[in-house]
C-alpha cells in the first residue's frame, strides 16, 4: 500500500488547505466556549452554504444533483483537511452520510431532484427514524405501521433516539407494511416530512445537560406513495443501504479525540505517591497499549481508504475499527482521568483534561450508536471469521405470530 498522495491528489490537497486557511476563520482554533444548540445549527448552516458555494459539497455526487463528480479520494482529502479545523459539521452527518445516500439509491427521479440538491446545500436537515423502544439491535422487529390508503400511506407508531429530529426538516422512516410476513420481509421505507400533521417530536434530556436525541410519535401521518424508498416489502434491503453508510460514517476516530499523545502529556505532568507517573511501569505499559491501539486504528482506516481509492467498498474492517475505537477511547480517557485524581473532575475549557472528559462521556454513546459492540462482534464473528451464526429463532415466523416479551 502506498499512502502518499499522487501528484494530482497533492495539488487538490494544497488547494483545499489554502481555501481552509482563507475561509475557516475562527474555526482554525478550538472554540473558547461550547456552542449552544441554536448557535450550533446557525453556524452549521452557514459553514455548509460556504462550502457549497466553493464547490466542496457532495464531492463524489453527480453534478446533475448538485455534486462535483469527483473521486472518493478527493472527498477523503477534503475531510482530512477539514478535520484539522473546528468547523461545525455534525448537523449533517446523519442526513448527508446516511439518509441522502439512501434517497439517492432507492428514490424515484422526481424525489431525488426535489431533495438531494437542497440537502447538499444544507438548506434542509435530515434524520434517521429507525430505532424504537423494542427494536434497536433487532431493527427488523420494528412496530411502527404504515397502511396504504389510495395513493398515500398512513403511519402510526413511535421511534426513539432520533438524533436531531427536533432540528430536522425530513427523515427516512422504516415501517411495517405487512405484519403477516416474516419480520425482515414486511418492511417498507418512506421519506417523511417532520413538520407534517401528526408528527410529534419530544426531546430527551441527557445527563450531560444537552438534548441531542428525541422520541418521535406518528399519529395518522400521511405520506405519498411517491415518497416510498424501494419496493413495498423491501424496507430491510433499503435499511441495509443506510446501515452500510452509517458504519462508514461512524467507524473512525472522531476528530480531535485525544489519543496516546494526550496520555503521555498527562503522565508527564502527574506526580504519584511513588514518584513521577511517567516513571511507573504500569503507566508506561498503558501508554504503549494506547499507542499500539491508535496505530492499529490508523492502519485499519488506511486500509479502508485504500479500498475506496481503488473504487471498492471497504469491507467488515469498518466494524472492527468502530469496536476498537470506541473501547480504546473510553479505556484511555478513564485511565488518564484516574491518573489525574482530583484534577480529573474539574477542567479548564479547552484543556487536555476537558477533552478527556468529553471523550470518556462520548465514547459510551459511540459503543452503542451504529451497532453496539456486541452486534459488531457478531458481524465480525460471522462474516470475517466464518463462525456459526447467532441464534435467530424467529427469522422465518410471521411477524404477527412472534410472541412479545
Ligand atoms: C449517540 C447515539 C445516536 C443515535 N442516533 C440514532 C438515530 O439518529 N436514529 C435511530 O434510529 N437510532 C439512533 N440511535 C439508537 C441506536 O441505533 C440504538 O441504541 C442501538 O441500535 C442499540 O439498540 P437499543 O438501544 O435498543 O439496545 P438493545 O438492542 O436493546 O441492546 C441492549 C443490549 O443488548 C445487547 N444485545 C442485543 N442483541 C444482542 C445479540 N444478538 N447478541 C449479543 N448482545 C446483544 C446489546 O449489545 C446491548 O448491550 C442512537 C444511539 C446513540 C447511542
Amino acid at each position: 500500500m502506498d499512502f502518499n498522495d499522487t501528484p494530482q491528489e497533492a495539488e487538490f490537497r494544497a488547494t483545499v488547505k489554502a481555501w481552509m486557511a482563507a475561509n475557516a476563520g475562527e474555526y482554525l482554533h478550538p472554540p473558547k466556549e461550547p456552542w449552544g444548540l441554536e448557535d450550533f445549527v446557525v453556524r452549521s448552516k452557514a459553514w455548509q452554504a460556504k462550502k457549497h458555494a466553493a464547490g466542496y459539497v457532495g464531492i463524489t455526487w453527480p453534478k446533475a444533483v448538485g455534486g462535483q463528480g469527483l473521486s472518493p479520494m478527493h472527498q477523503i482529502i477534503f475531510n482530512q483537511e477539514e478535520s484539522r479545523t473546528y468547523v461545525p459539521t455534525g448537523l449533517y452527518s446523519i442526513g448527508l452520510g446516511m439518509c441522502i445516500p439512501t434517497v439517492f439509491t432507492h428514490g424515484n427521479p422526481d424525489v431525488i431532484a426535489r431533495y438531494v440538491p437542497k440537502a447538499l446545500k444544507g438548506e434542509e436537515v435530515w434524520c434517521q427514524l429507525f430505532s424504537e423502544p423494542v427494536a434497536g439491535s433487532d431493527l427488523a422487529s420494528i412496530r411502527t405501521k404504515a397502511v396504504k390508503d389510495g395513493d398515500e400511506w398512513v403511519i402510526n407508531g413511535q421511534k426513539v433516539w432520533t438524533s436531531f429530529a427536533h432540528k430536522s426538516d425530513f427523515g427516512i422512516v422504516v415501517t411495517r407494511t405487512n405484519p403477516e410476513a416474516p419480520k425482515h420481509k414486511g418492511l417498507t421505507m418512506f421519506i417523511v416530512d417532520m413538520k407534517a400533521p401528526g408528527v410529534e417530536v419530544r426531546g430527551i434530556r441527557q445527563m450531560s445537560g444537552s438534548s441531542d436525541f428525541n422520541e418521535v410519535f406518528f399519529t395518522d401521518v400521511r405520506v405519498k406513495d411517491s415518497h416510498r424508498l424501494g419496493e413495498v416489502g423491501d424496507g430491510w434491503k433499503v435499511s441495509l443501504t443506510t446501515l452500510m453508510h452509517e458504519r462508514l460514517a461512524v467507524g473512525g476516530k472522531p476528530r480531535h479525540a485525544p489519543g496516546y499523545a494526550t496520555l503521555m502529556k498527562v503522565a508527564a505532568e502527574v506526580e504519584t505517591e511513588r514518584g513521577p507517573a511517567m516513571e511507573q511501569a504500569d503507566v508506561r505499559r498503558r501508554i504503549a497499549d494506547s499507542y499500539i491501539a491508535d496505530e492499529g486504528i490508523k492502519l485499519t482506516q488506511m486500509r479502508a481508504l485504500s479500498a475506496l481509492s481503488k473504487g471498492q467498498m471497504p469491507g467488515p474492517e469498518q466494524s472492527i475499527s468502530k469496536v476498537v475505537v470506541a473501547k480504546t477511547m473510553q479505556d484511555m480517557a478513564a485511565f488518564a482521568l484516574d491518573l489525574s485524581e482530583g484534577a480529573g473532575f474539574a477542567a479548564e475549557p479547552g484543556s487536555d483534561i476537558e477533552k478527556l472528559q468529553q471523550s470518556y462521556l462520548w465514547s459510551a454513546g459511540l459503543r452503542i450508536a451504529g451497532g453496539t459492540d456486541e452486534i459488531l462482534r457478531n458481524i465480525i464473528a460471522e462474516r470475517v471469521l466464518g463462525l456459526p451464526g447467532d441464534l435467530r429463532g424467529d427469522k422465518d415466523t410471521p411477524f404477527n405470530e412472534i410472541k412479545a416479551l
